[in-house]
């Protein structure tokens, strides 16, 4: 299936997988569409620039349920436009509430600087807020989400927000990481609601998860050879073994992946 839309870029991952990414922004920030047999899991639903659901409306005729990686904003931009939402206990207060210590100015300056594709009209970077409201229900460690078919495992990940999850699609064995583990530039964990301890025992958890066949982070390459979790072991060790999993010690660089304390 081949979809042409003005602001986001459709790529077809497996019969019924997508990846749904924002290019036109410096973040790159990627969702993704897993469609099973009764029903289709949207992860995360992008930047809120433009309307997801205009692209996953053509994709599946299937209910969706979105599955939060976490909440913040450049994660939660479509959230509005969807009725089944889940997000993890531990952020189900900032979905609510608001997000912990972010102010408004600083998202809007974020959201509005270094685009390279027209914006749709409905887009204004002066009132553009960050998705409010109720979840339908909550996320936990170790549950599984059935699609029919298809079943994919929630693990708890905390550290770059204290509600992050993953999620592992065990029919495929790609692994989504959302704001955990991409390519490119450095994952976040130095701001205050933050834990690089908490980072490093998550990034400890994946590189565990037996079965993974490919990665799919939340921001820069949409598809990470699985054989970096090896690497991300090894980063593990040395950041533990150097005492450097702490606010202050800066970036660190490994192969294919860095983080910043
Ligand atoms: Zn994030
Ligand atoms: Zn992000």
């Amino acid at each position: 299936m081949k979809i042409k839309d003005d602001w986001f870029t459709v790529t077809q991952l497996d019969e019924n997988t997508f990846a749904i990414s924002e290019y036109g922004h410096w973040e790159k920030v990627h969702s993704f569409l897993i469609i099973g047999k009764d029903r289709a899991a949207l992860v995360d639903t992008g930047l809120g620039i433009d309307n997801i659901k205009r692209v996953t409306d053509q994709l599946t005729a299937l209910p969706i349920i979105v599955l939060t990686t976490h909440v913040h904003w450049d994660h939660i931009g479509s959230h509005g436009e969807f009725e089944h939402i889940y997000v993890h206990k531990a952020e189900e207060d900032w979905l609510i509430n608001g997000i912990k210590k972010l102010p408004i100015e600083q998202i809007r300056k974020d959201v509005s600087r270094d685009i390279t594709k027209p914006t749709p009209d409905s887009f204004n970077p002066e009132t553009y807020r960050p998705f409010q409201g109720k979840p339908t229900g909550l996320l936990s460690d170790g549950e599984i989400v059935e699609l029919g078919n298809r079943d994919l495992t929630i693990y708890h990940t905390p550290g770059h927000s204290p509600g992050h999850i993953v999620i592992f699609d065990q029919s495929t064995g790609y692994l989504f990481t959302g704001d955990l583990l991409y390519d490119e530039t450095p994952v976040y964990a130095f701001f205050p609601t933050t834990s690089p301890d908490d980072l490093v025992d998550s990034l400890e958890k994946i590189s565990n998860i037996p079965g993974v066949n490919k990665i799919y982070g939340g921001h820069n390459s949409a598809g990470i050879e699985a054989s970096i979790l090896s690497e991300v072991k090894r980063g593990v060790d040395y950041l533990k073994q150097n005492k450097l999993v702490k606010f202050g010690t800066g970036v660190h660089e490994f192969k294919g992946f860095s983080v910043k304390f």
